[in-house]
């Protein structure tokens, strides 16, 4: 079932334009269709279509099924090309995270002003909400950006800091192994295609960042992000 997230106010859904043209012109919504409202509050609704000219959505019941990560999954990553932030920023989301910290790598190749990020933010921020709707999400994941790794405050965070670094490639230090089941909040961070400069590795370590190993081959920075994050979620659901 098709699912939006809107504003519920005295039982009124208030969609947003582009949702709205979605329900109509897109999906041809007819009367007595069911769809999925999240309203401001994360909560989920079965509703009803009860009228499409002009559009009347019904609340009917709330559904209390959910399917957010019981833990708070943070991705730190590297900017790179524009297509390959747009892919990360939607299988991140559809892998559950609650927030994608975007920062400049010293050998990034890409690099943007903060007024660059501003003007991105708009279609970050719509690719993040069509992909927690496809996956029917209740949190819509938060997209912010730090012009370095010093820049990166500590409380973005969390008890557990993974340092996804190509020179461990291969080594002992797993992933898998460092997921332990007392951190409540996960960050990893992956680099971006030119990896991390020694400086910055160092930087993360002596910020207690624990370097790990994403298997024997070296990653593209969009698969390392797609690994890591599906392992993490893996081992939060089956805990
Ligand atoms: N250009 C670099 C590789 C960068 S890969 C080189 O040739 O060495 C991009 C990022 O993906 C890395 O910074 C790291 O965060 C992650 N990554 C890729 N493969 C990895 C692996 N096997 N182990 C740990 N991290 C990996």
């Amino acid at each position: 079932m098709q699912r939006y997230f809107a504003e519920i106010n005295s039982n009124i859904v208030t969609l947003s334009q582009g949702d709205y043209f979605h329900l109509t012109k897109v999906m041809r919504a007819s009367i007595n269709d069911h769809i999925e409202v999240v309203d401001q509050h994360h909560k989920v609704y079965l509703c009803i279509i009860s009228g499409v000219n002009p559009l009347i959505i019904e609340v009917q019941e709330e559904i209390l099924k959910h399917s957010e990560l019981d833990k708070e999954v943070t991705l730190l990553f590297g900017l790179a090309k524009n297509d390959k932030i747009e892919f990360v920023l939607q299988k991140a989301t559809e892998l559950g995270v609650k927030r994608i910290v975007l920062f400049q790598g010293q050998r990034s190749v890409v690099k943007y002003t903060d007024s660059d990020f501003n003007r991105k933010l708009d279609r970050f921020n719509s690719i993040i909400k069509e992909a927690s709707e496809q996956c029917h999400r209740e949190y819509l994941p938060e997209v912010i950006y730090r012009k370095s790794i010093k820049e990166i405050e500590d409380d973005l965070l969390a008890d557990i800091n993974l340092f996804a670094y190509e020179l461990e490639a291969g080594s002992t230090s797993s992933l898998n192994i460092e997921l332990d089941k007392k951190y409540r909040k996960i960050a990893v961070i992956i680099g971006p295609e030119g990896g991390f400069s020694k400086e910055e590795a160092d930087l993360l370590v002596a910020r207690k960042f624990v370097p790990v190993s994403l298997g024997r081959r070296i990653l593209r920075c969009e698969t390392a992000a797609v690994y890591a994050l599906s392992v993490i979620a893996n081992k939060i659901e089956n805990e």
